[in-house]
């Protein structure tokens, strides 16, 4: 294994050499959406139990949320957005695990947060030598393709002067999330073309190859009931169709000419939740190297604090009184830091299962792991597996 070793916020060539250390060994980092201080610390208690690497993410409205819903204020998202970064810098190197810092879904109405996530890069660029955030994601998956590659570029460009990541989206992911409906879209942009990846990556790469794609093969966001139609497949026949057209173009420019033709491209998959254990690792093998995680750790949080008032619902009723005594104080219960850390475990308790299923485990040198056995969940309309 070719990376550095180091632990906290990782960026630059660090993240290439993780990124070309998943993509070559066929396992993912989980990409974990955040939008507090404690669910951030959830995922690196997570990563530090896997030994592994993750990737903390905060969505547009995760960031909204990071400053406070109480502040309408045009930039509240970025603020917000830099806050958990700050917060992750501050405690990251703390759990000993490489920590990649990235932002989710950014759609063109949304460009003003990215620009201010940018700002911010830039002003602790400054001073620090290095970008504030690892990675950043642009999905302008709903314009025109030539628009959305052509933005992308521009942003790139901006990007890589900081030695900052970009993930974009080609095909679009159906299912909603942070407030973006695709539940009603074309279903024949559900599932990108060998042709469309490479007008991207034929792009991005004259620019740096410090990029990942998210294409869609049939992904969802959320749990659903009814069938899905995950097309792993479309990887495969991706980057078969890359590799032979850098071959030809000469174009083998990649990672500085490490990057096997066989598998150029790092790949990114969004809605993963309640996919088939099957259809997860066959898209490890195509190259996928990263798998965004929300809406399974939204329910492993809840179902914390609902286990923590079922079980000590006698002990939340009122501040003082309780089964042992009228006058016994609660205060031990309804503490945050009671009902909150029991949200926290029952998510540390999730991901682990994450890490599993994206073979992300001791990445880090320490012993090999079992045989994998768990999935994510129930299938969607499915039975549990
Ligand atoms: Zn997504």
């Amino acid at each position: 294994m070719v990376y550095s070793g180091k632990v906290g916020v990782v960026t630059g060539k660090d993240l290439v050499d993780l990124m070309d250390d998943a993509r070559a060994r066929g396992y993912a980092i989980p990409a974990v959406n955040c939008t507090s201080s404690s669910t951030a610390n959830c995922v690196l208690e997570a990563a530090a139990k896997a030994s592994s690497p993750v990737i903390i993410q905060v969505s547009n409205g995760g960031g909204s949320f990071l400053t406070g819903k109480g502040v309408k204020t045009p930039g509240a998202d970025a603020a917000g957005s830099v806050a958990l970064a700050m917060h992750v810098r501050s405690v990251a190197s703390w759990y000993g695990v490489p920590v990649v810092l990235h932002s989710d879904h950014c759609a063109k109405k949304l460009l003003p947060w990215f620009d201010g996530m940018c700002e911010a890069n830039e002003d602790y660029f400054g001073k620090y030598g290095e970008p504030l955030f690892s990675s950043h994601m642009l999905d302008l998956s709903e314009e025109p393709d030539d628009e959305n590659i052509a933005i992308c570029v521009e942003y790139h460009k901006r990007l890589s002067k900081m030695n900052i990541w970009l993930e974009m989206e080609i095909g679009i992911t159906g299912g909603e999330e942070d407030g973006v409906n695709n539940e009603d879209v074309d279903p024949d942009k559900l599932y990108t073309t060998p042709e469309q990846v490479w007008a991207v990556y034929r792009e991005l790469s004259m620019v740096s190859d410090q990029f990942t794609i998210a294409a869609a093969f049939g992904n969802v966001h959320g749990v659903y009931k009814g069938d899905i139609d995950l097309k792993p497949s479309i990887l495969k026949d991706a980057q078969g169709f890359i590799g032979d057209k850098l071959m030809e173009d000469g174009l083998i420019r990649a990672a500085g000419g490490t990057r096997a033709p066989e598998k150029p491209v790092n790949f990114v998959f969004h809605g993963g939740s309640g996919s088939d254990l099957t259809d997860i690792r066959e898209a490890l093998d195509y190259g996928v190297v990263k798998m965004n995680i929300d809406t399974d750790t939204q329910w492993s949080y809840w179902s914390g604090v609902s286990e923590h008032q079922q079980e000590f619902g006698d002990f939340l009723q009122q501040q003082v009184g309780n089964p042992t005594g009228a006058d016994s104080p609660n205060k031990k219960y309804y503490d945050p830091r009671a009902w909150v850390r029991r949200a926290e475990k029952k998510t540390v308790e999730r991901l682990g299962k994450a890490f599993e299923d994206l073979r992300c485990q001791n990445i880090l040198g320490l012993p090999p792991v079992g045989e994998p056995t768990n999935t994510f969940g129930p299938r969607r309309g499915g039975l549990p597996v």
